[in-house]
């Protein structure tokens, strides 16, 4: 592409809310055909809030939201924001350690609290009981995502956590599609819930259970098994996989433009922006060839 039609291609593209950073962005968007997306923050809006809580037969759901939210409130991540903003005033926590992907940890009123994934108390050797396993296959096959709580090594409630998916997302996953282009969900939740969110929005694969620091490599993986890929993320913690990919498309709301990982920056926060900008670089590169 000459400057002059880059220049175009960006004229039009602001007005379309896309901002493409550079010529080889242009290039990559016409050659890319799969394109990975995050879940939480992306396919969905990342406004998570706590929709239920069921707690086993020797506490309350009272009781054992105040343990988790304790722990919580020392972590950043947004499920813990969410825990934390349904609960009251919530006891000091000791010993705290975040686990990235999983959850966190912490000694409550002198107990051992853990909170997080399913996997993360199997992982200690602590399974669910009858009833909030029941309580998790209902969550989890509703899109939900479900957080155990254990004390002193037994689990003790289930916290199942949610937002919503993006207004318009189901429309440019179809979109998508026409373009010729596959999709991938790319997602630390669990399966049964990345399952759920991807049929409910129409995407063709799903890569779930995938740590944070492993995301990259799933994006390199796919690029190794031949793949052009498009990564799709809300720049939180994706920006290694954002710039691992092929091309990069970061959503971002009006403030966070500074970030720099991404090929290509979205300014508008909407999905149907994303096959927008591949029909945009696909176009421009048609009219100066
Ligand atoms: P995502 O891919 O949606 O950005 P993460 O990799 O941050 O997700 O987390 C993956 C999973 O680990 C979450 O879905 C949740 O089950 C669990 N998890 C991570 N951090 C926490 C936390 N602070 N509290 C509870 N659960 C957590
Ligand atoms: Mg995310």
């Amino acid at each position: 592409a000459t400057p002059t039609a880059l220049l175009v291609a960006s004229g039009r593209g602001a007005q379309l809310g896309v901002f493409l950073k550079s010529q080889q962005a242009l290039e990559s968007a016409r050659v890319i055909d799969t394109v990975v997306l995050d879940k939480t923050g992306t396919l969905t809006t990342g406004e998570v809030a706590v929709t239920g809580v069921r707690a086993s037969a020797d506490t309350t759901p009272e009781a054992a939201l105040r343990l988790a939210g304790a722990v919580e409130r020392a972590s950043e991540h947004v499920i813990a924001k969410a825990i934390v903003a349904a609960c009251g005033a919530v006891p000091a926590v000791g010993d705290f350690r975040a686990l990235p992907g999983l959850g966190a940890q912490g000694t409550v009123d002198g107990q051992h609290v853990l909170v997080g994934s399913v996997r993360l108390l199997a992982d200690n050797g602590i399974t669910l009981p009858a009833d909030l396993d029941e309580a998790r296959a209902e969550w989890e096959g509703a899109g939900r995502t479900t957080v155990a709580v254990a004390r002193e090594g037994a689990a003790i409630a289930l916290i199942a956590v949610g937002d919503t998916v993006r207004p318009r997302a189901a429309e440019a996953m179809r979109d998508l599609a026409e373009l010729g282009l596959r999709t991938v969900m790319l997602t630390g939740d669990n399966a049964a819930t990345a399952r759920a969110v991807a049929a409910e929005v129409g995407i063709d694969e799903v890569l779930a259970e995938v740590l944070p620091a492993d995301k990259a490599a799933a994006i390199e993986e796919l690029r190794a098994a031949g793949r052009t890929v498009a990564m799709v993320g809300d720049g939180v913690n994706d920006a290694p996989a954002l710039a691992r990919s092929d091309l990069g498309l970061a959503l971002v709301t009006g403030t966070d433009v500074a970030l720099g990982a991404a090929d290509v920056i979205l300014v508008r926060t909407e999905l149907d922006v994303v096959p927008r900008a591949i029909r945009l670089a696909r176009a421009t590169l048609r009219t100066i060839r």
